[in-house]
């Protein structure tokens, strides 16, 4: 069937995110595995368009959090391992010993929920005990606390789990911070093997995510949970990891109004000069978000125009007094790069106080998502 034409949609390079594969893959150096990190749909970028440049690269390990996830990971043909990143319920847990996952401890409690799954199963499921060394206090294990111990040690010696790794997550995108966490996971997690006893087999460490593994090596230990880093979301090794990722609309309609005209819901804005205005078929429902009304910029013909005012559902307008050139049909580019400019994830952060990751992983969902070349091939008519 025909698909219907958008008025917005998602650009996703997918030769960026395996440029940034490589890249990481090359920091990294083999000191640790690379584990890539999926969950949100691969942050919006799609699963089943990030999946095949994984298996492509070699990688050996995805993180994802949906069962959709592991299931459409698994029926692109990865067959490596699968890692949840947070404690799955009871019911995603009995779900995914389909698919072969590996599951997050996440607390006293929760321990007991996969150790029963597995029971009542029959099956055996490797486990990742989550600690909370780097003080998230989300759903790690407090060492040092008699439960806490308590389930570490029952978990350990528990036949329906087998213990494969040994993980925290960090609270700060902070390198001192960084530190200091890896430096007590380093002391508790060893402390957590210790009590395995001499000949088992010994789990991975893993607690960085991109910012911690490439701006402090120190905390990568075994393994290390790369999101962020794929999709180019990241300033870190100089800069040489791409975004991805592009938002695209277009021009629907252009008016001129006179000095005095007010634009938009309530009445909030004055025109105090005639201005040209530019209509583009995107609203808060696409997920872009009203936070960016009257504060975020897009790029029009290669240059900025501001977003006037309040969004409206499926409809924002653009300021393009200053792009004389501007025409009914041009692309306007919400986020990503257009010409020798683009929209940053540290620009969408300045307009609207919110990491750029809370918004694009909603646009990726919500949006028709094409491949680059694809996108390309379209546009060059
Ligand atoms: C999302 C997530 C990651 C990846 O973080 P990035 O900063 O995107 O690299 C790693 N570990 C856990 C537990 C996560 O939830």
């Amino acid at each position: 069937m025909r698909r219907s034409p958008s008025a917005g949609w998602v650009e996703v390079d997918t030769e960026a995110i395996d440029r940034n594969i490589r890249t990481i893959r090359a920091e990294l150096g083999g000191q640790a595995e690379f584990c890539a990190v999926v969950k949100a749909d691969g942050y919006g970028h799609g699963v089943e368009l990030v999946t095949p440049l994984l298996i492509r690269n070699g990688i050996g390990v995805i993180g994802f959090t949906s069962n959709d996830e592991a299931a459409l990971v698994r029926s692109l043909g990865f067959t490596g391992r699968l890692m949840r990143l947070r404690p799955g319920t009871r019911e995603e847990i009995d779900d995914a010993l389909r698919h072969g996952v590996e599951e997050w401890v996440g607390g006293v409690e929760h321990a007991c929920v996969v150790a029963t799954v597995a029971r009542e199963r029959r099956r055996r499921i490797r486990a990742h005990l989550s600690l909370n060394s780097t003080g998230l206090s989300r759903d790690g294990l407090a060492v040092g606390d008699r439960s806490s111990d308590e389930v570490i040690l029952s978990a350990i010696r528990d036949p329906a789990l087998r213990v494969v790794g040994v993980c925290s997550h960090f609270p700060c995108e902070d390198r001192a911070d960084v530190r200091e966490g890896s430096a007590r996971f380093d002391r508790e997690s060893d402390e957590v093997i210790g009590l395995l006893g001499p000949g088992a087999p010994r789990p991975q460490r893993h607690c960085a995510t991109t910012f911690a593994a490439l701006h402090e090596s120190g905390s990568r230990f075994d393994m290390v949970r790369i999101g962020a880093g794929l999709y180019g979301d990241s300033d870190a090794l100089g800069g040489a990891l791409r975004p991805a990722l592009r938002l695209v609309s277009s021009i629907a309609a252009i008016n001129v109004y006179p000095a005095g005209s007010t634009v938009g819901y309530e009445r909030r804005h004055r025109l105090t000069d005639q201005a040209t205005l530019a209509v583009v078929p995107l609203g808060y429902a696409d997920g872009y978000h009203r936070s960016l009304g009257g504060r975020a910029e897009v790029l029009v013909r290669g240059k900025r125009a501001p977003v006037v005012d309040r969004l409206a559902m499926n409809t924002f307008i653009v300021d393009v007094s200053g792009i004389l050139d501007a025409r009914v049909g041009d692309e306007v580019v919400a986020y990503g790069a257009q010409g020798a400019d683009a929209i940053t994830a540290a620009d969408i952060e300045r307009f609207t106080g919110h990491i750029a990751a809370d918004l694009y992983t909603a646009w990726g969902r919500l949006l028709p998502r094409v491949p680059a070349t694809i996108a390309e091939r379209a546009t060059a008519g």
